[in-house]
């Protein structure tokens, strides 16, 4: 198999399979040797798991992954990618590609025909436009996965992987700790993209809860209040949750009292707890 983080194969392939990168579908795609086998290794390929990639490039992290895991379903929604995969993946036996959008694909049907006695779980370097989308979409649809490991933008990933109740979090690090326990694995530098992107970048990893937190009455309405509560960053949480929500500002103040907390508490001050107990409160005495 050739090297496909090797540049000059990379510009082979390319004039060969006439195929240019695009901007648009953030195709930066890694040259660094070290970095695919790491992602593979500590995102769960191995013996008795099937692994859904999403975005395959040339297919350098999908070799990878199939080196290690039982099987590999690969998304790509670039149909010009296709023929190039088919040459660079062509001594594997267990990589089916489908060539399609993560956004549009239907993720539980596949892991049921797909890895029907096999352990699931996701592993990307995500183009960097659908980064939340994708993570939300994977989180909120409670699939059958046991981790999500991504490259995601260094700041993106400082802020998934935020603690409840510390400065960097916000609405995503609420939804982000309620479904798994995340963690920064490691950073990759820009050079180590071709083409390189403007940023840095790490790896993360989502380790997806068997149980969501307990106590939470309604999660529809925990969520909006989540997104109310970051929607206006720096004002208190009486001050964002009123405003984004409609909702009268002394029944917010008086939720805020009545779950024992300050009533010039900030958003970021909240603990899971906390949050679940306001939205709870919160949902009782405004009636909504
Ligand atoms: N895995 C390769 C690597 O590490 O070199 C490529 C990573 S590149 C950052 C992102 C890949 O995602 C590109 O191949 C791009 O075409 C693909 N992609 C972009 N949008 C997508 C979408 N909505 N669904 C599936 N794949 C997508």
């Amino acid at each position: 198999m050739e090297k496909l983080t090797d540049i000059s194969v990379i510009k082979a392939l390319m004039k060969k399979h006439g195929f240019e990168f695009s901007k648009g579908l953030g195709q930066n795609f890694l040259i660094n040797p070290s970095v695919c086998p790491r992602i593979a290794e500590m995102g769960n390929a191995k013996s008795g798991f099937g692994i859904i990639e999403i975005g395959t490039g040339i297919g350098v992290l999908t070799a990878e992954l199939a080196k290690r895991a039982d099987k590999v379903i690969a998304i790509e929604i670039d149909k010009s990618l296709i023929p190039v995969l088919k040459d660079t993946l062509s001594e594997f036996d267990n990589i089916r590609i489908i060539n399609a959008d993560i956004l549009k694909v239907d993720l539980s049907k596949i892991i049921e025909d797909e890895f029907e006695s096999l352990e699931v779980a996701v592993c990307a370097n995500l183009p960097y436009y659908i980064t939340s989308p994708v993570i939300m979409t994977l989180l909120e649809s409670r699939l059958r996965i046991r981790s999500i490991t991504v490259m995601v933008q260094k700041e993106a990933g400082r802020r998934l992987c935020a603690q409840m109740g510390t400065r960097d979090m916000g609405a995503v690090t609420v939804a982000v700790n309620y479904f798994s326990v995340p963690k920064v694995l490691f950073n990759v530098s820009r050079g180590s993209f071709m083409p390189p992107p403007n940023v840095d970048s790490c790896v993360v990893r989502f380790d997806i809860k068997e149980q969501t937190p307990k106590g939470v009455k309604d999660e529809k309405f925990f969520f909006r209040v989540a997104r109310g509560a970051f929607s206006q960053r720096r004002k208190t949480l009486a001050n964002s949750v009123s405003s984004s929500m409609g909702i009268d500002k002394e029944l917010v103040i008086k939720s805020i009292e009545n779950s024992g907390l300050l009533p010039a508490i900030r958003p970021e001050q909240l603990t899971m707890e906390e949050l679940i107990n306001f939205s709870n409160t919160l949902k009782n005495i405004s009636k909504l």
